[in-house]
C-alpha cells in the first residue's frame, strides 16, 4: 500500500536501518539487494501499522469492570453516530481512535474497522457508505496525516519508517487468500498478526513478542489488576450481575 495504493502480488520491501529503501517485486528486489536477514512473508499480506487515534493503556486493566452500569460513551456510540462521513465529505482527515480498552472495547483496530463500517451503513441504512478502502485509510495514511506524520509512517513507501505489520492469511477464516484488501477489512483480528516491525526493528516474530518477556508482563498485570479492586472494594462488580441469562433486557437500576 503505497501513495497510489498500490498492491503487489508477489513484494519485496527491503529496508536499511530504521527505513523503508525500497519496494517492488520480489525479482526485482532480490536483482538490487542482498540481504543480511530475509523476513518469509508467504502467505502474509505485508501493510504498514494500523494507527489508534485515542486509548487508555492503563485502561486494559479494568475491562469489563462496571460494563452493564452507565458507560456514557458507550452508550453515545449505541445510540448515535458520529459525524464522520460529513467530516470527510467536508475534506476533512478523518482517523480511527478506539477508545480502548475499558469497559467494552479492544486496542483491535480491525475489529473497530469493522464497526465503523457497520455504524455508518447501519445508520445511513446504506451498504455503500464508508468503503473497506476508506477505513483502511483511516488507520493508516489518514491516520499518519492526522497526526503530522505521514512523511514517516502510514504506507510502505522508500523513506518511511519500516513499521510493518504481517497479516496472516492461511488461516481457517482467512482462506480463501484471495481479495486480501477485502481479507483485511472484514475478516482478519489482532491475533492474525503474526510479525511486528517498528523502526526496523522486529518486535514480534511469528507471534512470539521479542521486546518484553510476554509471560512475565502478563502475570504482572494479572497480579497488579487483582490488587487494584481488592484496594478499591471493587471485588463486586466481577461478578455475574442479576439478568444476565435468559432475558432480552438488562434490568434498569
Ligand atoms: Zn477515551
Amino acid at each position: 500500500m503505497d501513495s497510489t495504493r498500490r498492491v503487489l502480488e508477489d513484494g519485496t520491501v527491503a529496508i536499511q536501518g530504521d527505513r523503508i529503501i525500497a519496494v517492488g517485486s520480489a525479482r526485482e528486489m532480490a536483482a538490487r539487494f542482498t540481504s543480511r536477514e530475509t523476513i518469509n512473508a508467504h502467505r502474509k499480506v505485508v501493510m504498514p501499522g494500523l494507527i489508534d487515534g485515542h486509548g487508555h493503556a492503563g485502561h486494559g486493566l479494568v475491562k469489563t469492570l462496571g460494563m452493564d452500569t452507565d458507560d456514557p460513551s458507550a452508550v453515545a456510540a449505541m445510540r448515535e453516530r458520529f459525524t464522520l462521513v460529513e467530516l470527510l465529505e467536508a475534506g476533512a482527515t478523518v482517523m480511527l481512535g478506539s477508545d480502548g480498552v475499558a469497559p467494552d472495547r479492544s486496542y483491535d483496530m480491525f475489529r473497530h474497522m469493522f464497526q465503523a463500517m457497520r455504524y455508518h451503513r447501519t445508520a445511513f441504512r446504506d451498504p455503500s457508505v464508508l468503503p473497506a478502502g476508506k477505513v483502511l485509510e483511516m488507520v493508516t495514511i489518514d491516520a499518519a496525516r492526522a497526526l503530522g506524520m505521514e512523511r514517516d509512517v502510514g504506507s510502505l513507501e522508500p523513506g518511511k519508517k519500516a513499521d510493518i505489520i504481517l497479516v496472516d492469511l492461511f488461516r481457517p477464516h482467512m482462506v480463501p487468500m484471495n481479495m486480501p484488501l477485502y481479507r483485511v477489512a472484514y475478516f482478519a483480528n489482532g491475533n492474525d498478526v503474526s510479525t511486528v516491525l517498528v523502526n526496523g526493528r522486529v518486535l514480534m516474530r511469528d507471534r512470539q513478542v521479542l521486546s518484553v518477556n510476554e509471560e512475565d508482563v502478563l502475570n504482572f498485570a494479572q497480579r497488579e489488576a487483582e490488587a487494584a479492586i481488592m484496594r478499591a472494594g471493587l471485588a463486586k462488580l466481577k461478578e455475574t450481575p442479576e439478568g444476565f441469562w435468559g432475558r432480552s433486557w438488562l434490568p434498569k437500576r
